[in-house]
Parts: C-alpha cells; structure tokens; sequence
C-alpha cells in the first residue's frame, strides 16, 4: 500500500492487551490521535480472553465446589455436584465477552481507532498491517508503543496436533473433564489450572523440574499450600522432568525421570503444558525499525519505556518481567504519558504477585528468600490465621500473614500471605511499602473487625511487641 493512503496519527499502539489497551486510552485521553492495532477478534490481549479472566471465573466455580464439599464436616451437605460443562463453559464466555464488549465501546468512545490487522515495523515510523479481513493497510505514526505480549512455550518433543496435550488457552477452553491429567510446569498458571480441573473431579499429577512449586514466593507460603492440597492433587513430582511422550489411542503415554518420577510409563487423557512463556519481540519486526531486543525476546526499555528509539515505547510482557497484567497497565500509562511530553517514569517500588490457588498465596515487594539470600538485615513478624477470628469462623485458619521490615526505619519492605482471598488483602501491604509506611502507621491503623485484613494490623503489632491476640511474647 503507497504512503498517500496510510492511516496516520500521533501514536499507534500495537497490541491491545492490558498493556495496550490501557496506553492507547491513556494517549487518548491527553489529546493524542491514536490508533491501536490487535491481530485478536477482540480487544483485552492474553489476560482478557485467554488469562487472568477465564481463569479467575473457572477458579471461582471450583471454589464454589470445594467449598461447598468442605463444609459437610460443619453440619451442610449440598450433595454431589452436577457439572454441566456447556453451561459453565457459557458462563466463562459470557464474562470475558462481557468485559471484551465493554473495552471495544471505552475505545470508541475515546475515538481510538482500532485497526483489526497483524502489524509489523516498516520503519521507524510506520507499521505494515495484514488486515484480518483480507488485504493490507500501513499506520504511519509520530510516536509508537509496541504491547505485543508473550506466548506460551511448547516443548519441541512432545507429539504435535494432538488435542490432548494443550497449553493455557487450550485448557481454559474447557474440552473435557479429564480422568487423568497432568500438568508439567508447578508455576502459578499451572497450579491455578490444576486446582480448576481438580475440583471438577480430575485426578491431577504435577510434574516441576525444579525443587519446589511457585518460583519467587517464599517458601514458607508455598509450605501451608502444599499441606493444604497434600489430598487434593494424586502425585506432585518435584526435581523430575518429563523424558518422553507418546500419544496412543487410549491416551498420552508419558515417561518421567528424575527424583520424583514413577517406574512406570504414565497415561493421561489431558496433558498441560504450563512451562513458561517467551515475549513475541522477534516476531514484529523490530529490526526495520532499528529497535534492540535481547536474547531472550524482550524489547528493551528506560525507565520512562523507551526503547533505544526514543519515539517507540515497549510495555508489558514484552518489555520483561514479571508478566503480569498491573504491570503491563501501570507501563501503558507511563509510556503513553511520556509519549505525551510528560515527565512520567516507571518507578514503582513493588509489583505484587497473586497465585488464585486454594488457598490463595500474595505477595509483595521484597520476599523473605531473597533478602535472605543477598544477606541483608531485616525485620520480620508473623501473624498466625490460627488467631483470626475471622478466618476461624469460615474454617479456613491455615493461612499466615508476614510483614518484613527495614531493620533501621521499621518501614515495611515487603509481605506475603497464604490464605483465602490473599490476592485482595496484599493490596494493603503494597500500599504501606509505596507509602513509606512503618510499624506503627499499620499497626495503629484501626482495621475492621473480625476481618482477615486485620491480620495485616495484627503483624504490625507482633513486630513492635505489642499484640494482645497472641500469647506475650517470651521476654
Ligand atoms: P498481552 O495481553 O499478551 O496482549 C498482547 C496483544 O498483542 C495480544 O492481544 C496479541 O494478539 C496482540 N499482538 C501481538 N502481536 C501482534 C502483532 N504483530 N500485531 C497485532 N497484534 C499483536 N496476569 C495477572 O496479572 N494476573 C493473573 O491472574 C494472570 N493470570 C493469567 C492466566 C493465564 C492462563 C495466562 C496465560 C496469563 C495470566 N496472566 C495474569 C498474565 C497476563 O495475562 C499478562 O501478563 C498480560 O496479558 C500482559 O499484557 P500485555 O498487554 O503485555 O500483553
């Protein structure tokens, strides 16, 4: 397509997931012409239609049964529950198509131009677009912000093709309940996906390669999960690595090795591949554009997301880690305000992290291990569920709440908590550690009663020794 019939603007988006959505809306709204570009049907990128939101509606229905199972012991029995798959299927649809419906309208409304097109750099100004519904377009653009997000990996030698073995979008789109599943990889999406398939009646195995679950959470969170879940799961192999697949008729056919692996060949109706996932930065060609991407994939950026071409931004899961949608807003509206003329940095100190397991774990800022591990000094205090009143009326005290604090200052500089609804609690202990706020400011800070959030005053209180809802501290 010639130049004189490219779509011009101020800046174009490319890639409309959270990180893109939320940079194109942002430009917008500070008086840019802005243009945003998604190869998907619909807007909201991996997050909205294949990740966090599916996966958040499918764990709410397994917490419903699980639940509801745990609660025979306290005198209410529900029965065994009826899965009609169609319906819940529908339902999780019927949320993301929500929300989806809901983005398209904000970008009209903001009159963002939504081109529906794979695109690619032509240069340092302008994007080539495939256009989804046949032929091509060009954007020519002042000013660029790449939000191309990451995909999932795949492992080269397990057989290509098969239904069976699917990775996160395949197993959000809910196939089968399968009697048999495995699930290779013991990060977060992976544990989420096998709590879901868990619930409606699969017996799970887990294969991780490394020596524990949930890279990156402390392992003394990770410990109350996995006792809570001893029953839940049929075998969680740890330092064991999948060796080799093969699909028969009846099932896949896996062999295992390493320390947790069974002598014998294991089948399984649904194989998860959850092993990670790798930014698309080698698939926009960025080269044209003269932009540097590492080794792995990532677009690399300062601190206001400027890639080595001060026009062009990079945002979200293609910019690093950690991949995880707040970062990729909180970016998106950094990006697009410099793009603007202002003066916005990233500078967060702390992006929180949240497995939607059962329990839940959360956690923020600086982790116990990793203090441990650069051998600084630290505060740390600990407030049990075993005394939250809260947590004991719902039958669910297994969990614990942790500040860690600045030795000097007592600011807290980081925290983590297991338990149920730990992914909406963590919010306060983020906000204390971006406030500069110690001790004493949480800990006199009157929180409701009987809450879990009062755990997070509570944890305060044991650090500065003056709890009343535990036993006195040994003198
Ligand atoms: P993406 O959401 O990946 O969006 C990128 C968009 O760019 C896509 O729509 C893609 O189609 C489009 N695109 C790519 N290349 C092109 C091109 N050349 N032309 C046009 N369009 C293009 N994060 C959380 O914070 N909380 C969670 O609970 C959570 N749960 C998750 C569950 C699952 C199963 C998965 C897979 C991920 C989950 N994540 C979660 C991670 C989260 O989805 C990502 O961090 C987030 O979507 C990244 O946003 P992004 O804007 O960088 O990119």
């Amino acid at each position: 397509m010639s130049d004189a019939n490219a779509i011009t603007c101020d800046v174009a988006v490319l890639g409309a997931g959270p990180g893109g959505y939320s940079a194109a809306f942002r430009a917008a709204d500070l008086g840019l012409k802005t243009v945003l570009i998604e190869r998907a049907p619909t807007l909201g990128g991996v997050c909205l239609n294949v990740g966090c939101i599916p996966s958040k509606t499918l764990l709410h229905a397994a917490s419903l049964i699980t639940e509801a199972q745990a609660f025979r012991a306290h005198g209410i029995d529900f029965g065994s529950p009826r899965i009609d798959l169609d319906q819940l299927r529908a339902h999780k649809d019927g949320v993301v198509g929500k929300l989806t419906h809901g983005l398209a309208r904000m970008a009209k409304a903001r009159k963002v131009e939504v081109v529906q097109g794979t695109g690619t750099f032509r240069d340092a100004h302008s994007f080539d677009i495939a256009l989804t519904k046949g032929g091509t377009a060009a954007v020519r653009f002042e000013k660029a912000i790449v939000a191309a997000g990451s995909e999932a990996v795949s492992l080269p030698f397990l057989p290509k093709d098969d239904p069976r073995i699917v990775d996160s979008t395949g197993a959000l789109a809910l196939p089968q309940v399968p009697q048999r599943m495995l699930v290779i990889g013991g990060g977060i999406i992976g544990l989420e996906m096998a709590t879901v398939y868990a619930a409606l009646g699969s017996r799970i195995d887990i294969v991780e390669m490394l020596d524990g679950l949930m890279a990156g959470a402390d392992r003394d969170l990770v410990r109350v999960w996995q006792k809570h879940n001893a029953s839940r799961f049929n075998r969680i192999m740890l330092k064991t690595k999948v060796a080799g697949a093969n699909a028969k008729r009846d099932a896949i056919h896996i062999r295992f090795e390493g320390e947790g692996a069974p002598e014998i060949t294991e089948a399984y109706d649904l194989v998860l591949v959850s092993v990670g996932r790798v930014p698309n930065g080698r698939l926009i060609g960025a080269e044209r554009a003269g932009i540097a991407v590492d080794a792995r994939g990532f677009v690399t950026v300062d601190r206001q997301m400027r890639t080595n071409v001060r026009t062009i931004f990079a945002i979200g899961d293609i910019a690093g880690a950690p991949m995880l949608a707040h970062k990729a807003v909180h970016e998106g509206h950094v990006a697009a305000e410099a793009a603007a003329g202002k003066p916005s940095h990233f500078d967060a100190r702390q992006i929180p992290s949240v497995a939607y397991t059962d329990p839940e774990i959360a956690w923020a800022g600086r982790s116990e291990d990793d203090l441990k591990a650069d051998g600084a000094t630290f505060g740390k205090a600990v407030f049990p569920w075993a005394a939250s009143g809260r947590a004991i009326a719902m039958a669910r005290d297994e969990g614990f709440t942790k500040l860690l604090f600045d030795a000097d200052t007592h600011r807290i500089i980081g925290g983590g908590i297991v338990g149920v609804h730990a992914g909406d609690l963590i919010s306060e202990i983020a906000l204390a550690i971006e406030m500069g706020a110690d001790a004493v400011d949480v800990g006199k800070t009157i929180h409701p009663h009987p809450t879990l959030s009062e755990s997070i005053g509570m944890a305060a209180e044991v650090f500065e020794g003056v709890c009343t809802d535990l036993p006195p501290a040994k003198r």
